[in-house]
């Protein structure tokens, strides 16, 4: 099966109606496929789309962002968080490293701060209205690194980090 880079732009909300996130206005989404940008459920059906279709997708939450998981909500001590100011659903990074989980504030006092590191959209049916705007193949260099060259997809909730390639790529 040959394998495709793909350009879209979409538009996600939940099942009732609620805008969660559009590439409209802003740089389309650029993937290689099998490469784990995009999330799973959303790449299957974009399969073999060609550019100027138009479709909608549902992924149920247990194929986008996972299920809920409730241990993953826990209660920390106030004094122990290393910000001055919190407020309900403030979200920060739970460490240093950029992968580290991004945790929401769900309920504070003046002692304890309640924090879900469930990802916002764990939980969540996503509906993409997807729009195709370009189908090509893929490079054997593209292949090999796994990665889209040439210009990049930005972060989204379509997909994942930037397709532009990382360090020690030597490809630029
Ligand atoms: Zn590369």
């Amino acid at each position: 099966m040959k394998t495709n880079v793909v350009t879209f732009h979409y538009t996600l909300t939940s099942p009732e109606g609620r805008l969660i996130d559009s590439s409209q206005g802003g740089d389309p989404v650029i993937y290689l496929e099998g490469s784990g940008h995009i999330i799973d459920g959303l790449e299957q059906q974009l399969r073999e789309l060609p550019a100027g279709a138009k479709k909608k997708v549902q992924v149920p939450a247990a194929r986008g962002y996972g299920l809920r998981d409730d241990t993953m909500v826990q209660k920390v001590k106030r004094q122990a968080l290393p910000v001055a100011e919190l407020k309900l659903g403030d979200q920060f990074q739970a460490g240093s490293d950029r992968h580290a989980p991004v945790v929401t504030v769900v309920a504070l006092d003046d002692d304890d701060v309640t924090l879900d590191a469930n990802h916002p959209l764990a939980g969540v049916d996503l509906l993409f209205d997807v729009e195709i705007i370009a189908v090509r193949a893929a490079s054997e260099e593209e292949l090999a690194h796994g990665h889209v060259h040439g210009a990049g997809g930005h972060h989204s909730h379509a997909g994942g980090e930037s397709g532009g390639c990382g360090e020690g790529c030597g490809c630029h």
